[in-house]
């Protein structure tokens, strides 16, 4: 038995995918499958997405076709609808167009939508405004206390 037999009767998997190697060379199945089914070659620069997201499953169906920028955005978590990229919000959990977000100076939109920066940041300014609330209480609390026991120091520790 030569070396290659033995390698190539079971099937392997490399970067989560399941490849074959003929020839030295290696082949990644869900690429054969798609270029067997659709009788064509994948175009240079195009890539092939597994629609489930289970990289294993290389059923015509759960390929697709998509351009780099696509398959970039797919797994950043955008998802095309009626021609129309919409981005997945992790604040309110919804798919949102991108004129919901506001874009980062290189031109990719920001992590939340304009609706949750803006709840967020409220919510931040509240929980800071109450904090700050409670610092200067307990700072008045503490000036009043040292005052009134000034002249007459108390024990401190024997209870409230
Ligand atoms: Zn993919
Ligand atoms: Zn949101």
């Amino acid at each position: 038995m030569r070396k290659g037999d033995h390698t190539k009767a079971k099937p392997r998997i490399c970067g989560g995918y399941l490849i074959d190697t003929v020839e030295g060379k290696i082949i990644y199945e869900h690429r054969k499958v798609w270029e067997q089914y659709h009788g064509r070659k994948i175009p240079t620069g195009l890539r092939i997405h597994h629609i489930d997201g289970n990289r294993l499953n290389n059923s015509v169906e759960n390929l697709q076709l998509v351009n780099w920028q696509s398959h970039q955005r797919i797994h950043n978590g955008w998802k095309l609808v009626h021609n129309q990229w919409l981005r997945y919000c992790r604040g309110c959990g919804q798919y949102l167009a991108l004129n919901k977000y506001h874009m980062r100076q290189n031109g990719t939109p920001r992590e939340l939508c304009i609706e949750c920066r803006k709840r967020i940041s409220r919510e931040h300014y509240e929980s800071y405004r109450e904090e700050k609330l409670q610092r200067e209480r307990e700072k008045y609390h503490r000036i009043h206390q040292s005052e009134k026991y000034n002249k007459r120091p108390a024990p401190r520790f024997l209870g409230r």
